[in-house]
C-alpha cells in the first residue's frame, strides 16, 4: 500500500482491548475511562479477519498493543492464527509488564517474536506514584521472564517526565551496559486533556541526548532495515543500545508506515488525528473482503503528511492513549 505521499504502509498496530490493570498519569484518569461496552469491542474473529485482509495488502509488521493486550482472554489462540498467515507478518507485542512473568513462555510458544516493556521508573514508590498501582516487582519479574523465554531484543519504553521521573534516564541508559536491550526514551505526549501532566512535562529529545552524552561516549547506530522512529545510538562498550523517540519535537511523519486499529473497530491513519474509518458496521453488515480491503485502502489515502502537535496550544484530541494503542 503507498499513500498519497508515496509512503509505504506496511505495519498495522492492533489495540485488542481498552481495558488496563495500569492507570498510567500519562494515559489514564485516576477513574479509568468509560469502558467500551462488550458489543462494540471487535471479536478476535473479526480482528483476525482486518488483519488477514491488511496482510493481503501488503502489511508485514503487526504489533498487538491496548490498554493492556495481556488482560484480554484469548490473546494466545489469536496469536496463533495470526501467525500461520502464509505472508508471515512479523509479530510484537507492547505491554506494561505486569503480566509477562506468567505468560511470556506462552506467549513465544504461540509464535510472538518480540516484546516491547513500558516501564518508566525503577523506583517502587515512584512507580505506584507514575502508575497508581503498585507493581514495579512484577514488572521486574516480567522482563526476566521475557529474556528467558527468548523474546528478542527486548525493548523497554521510557516516557521520561518534567520533575517525576528525568532523573532516572542516566539509570535506565546505564542498564545497556551490562544488558542487550534497547532502551528507548520516548517524548511524553500530550494528546488528551483531564491527565495530570501538562505539555510543559515534556523532555525534549533534545535534552535526553544531552543526558546521554554525559554519560559515556557514544556513536549513532545507522539503521540496516526500515527506519523506525527510534534514532538509537551506542554506548562505548555497551551491549545494549539507548534510543530517543522525539514523537513531538521533530515528528518522524516522513518516515511513518503505520495504520492502527482500535478495539472498538475504526482504522485509525494517524496516532495525532481523529480522522477515523469506522470497519465494525461494515464487517457486521456482513461486506466482503474486497470491500474491507477499500475501506482500508481509503484509510491509507487520507493519512496526513505530518502531525503539527507541537504546534499546538492544547492538543486534545478524542481518545486517550489507552483507546488508540501508543
Ligand atoms: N499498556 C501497554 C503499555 O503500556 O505498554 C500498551 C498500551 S500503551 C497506550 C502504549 C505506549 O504508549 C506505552 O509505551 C506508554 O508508555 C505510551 N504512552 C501512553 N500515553 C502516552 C503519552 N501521553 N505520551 C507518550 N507515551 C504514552
Ligand atoms: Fe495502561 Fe499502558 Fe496506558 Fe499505562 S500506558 S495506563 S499501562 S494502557
Amino acid at each position: 500500500m503507498r499513500d498519497t505521499y508515496n509512503r509505504k504502509i506496511d505495519y498495522l498496530r492492533i489495540s485488542v482491548t481498552d481495558r488496563c490493570n495500569l492507570r498510567c498519569r500519562y494515559c489514564m484518569p485516576e477513574e479509568g475511562v468509560p469502558s467500551i461496552g462488550h458489543g462494540q469491542v471487535l471479536s478476535f474473529e473479526e480482528l483476525f479477519r482486518v488483519a488477514r485482509v491488511a496482510v493481503g495488502l501488503g502489511v508485514r509488521k503487526i504489533r498487538l498493543t491496548g490498554g493492556e493486550p495481556l488482560v484480554r482472554k484469548g490473546l494466545l489462540a489469536f496469536i496463533e492464527r495470526l501467525c500461520q498467515l502464509p505472508e508471515k507478518p512479523e509479530l510484537t507485542l507492547t505491554s506494561n509488564g505486569m503480566l509477562l512473568a506468567d505468560q511470556a513462555l506462552a506467549l513465544k510458544q504461540a509464535g510472538l517474536q518480540r516484546v516491547n516493556i513500558s516501564l518508566d521508573t525503577l523506583r517502587a514508590d515512584r512507580f505506584e506514584q507514575m502508575t497508581r498501582r503498585p507493581g514495579l516487582e512484577q514488572v521486574l519479574a516480567g522482563i526476566e521472564a521475557v529474556e528467558a523465554a527468548g523474546l528478542k531484543p527486548l525493548k523497554i519504553n521510557v516516557v521520561p517526565i518534567r520533575g517525576v521521573n528525568d532523573d532516572e534516564i542516566g539509570d535506565f541508559a546505564r542498564l545497556t551496559f551490562e544488558q542487550d536491550w534497547q532502551v528507548r526514551f520516548v517524548e511524553f505526549m500530550p494528546v488528551s486533556g483531564g491527565l495530570d501532566y501538562s505539555p510543559a512535562s515534556r523532555v525534549a529529545a533534545t535534552e535526553i541526548i544531552k543526558v546521554l552524552e554525559s554519560i559515556a561516549p557514544m556513536t549513532r547506530i545507522e539503521r540496516q532495515g526500515p527506519l523506525g522512529p527510534a534514532r538509537l545510538y551506542q554506548f562505548a562498550g555497551a551491549r545494549g543500545m539507548v534510543g530517543v523517540i522525539p514523537a513531538v519535537s521533530e515528528h518522524f511523519c516522513a518516515e511513518c508506515n503505520r495504520l492502527r486499529l482500535t478495539s472498538d473497530g475504526s482504522i485509525r491513519p494517524c496516532l495525532f488525528s481523529d480522522d477515523e474509518i469506522d470497519l465494525r458496521t461494515a464487517l457486521r453488515r456482513g461486506c466482503t473482503d474486497v470491500e474491507l480491503a477499500q475501506l482500508l485502502l481509503g484509510s491509507v489515502a487520507t493519512k496526513p503528511e505530518r502531525h503539527r502537535i507541537a504546534e499546538e496550544k492544547e492538543p486534545v484530541r478524542r481518545r486517550k492513549m489507552q483507546g488508540i494503542g501508543g
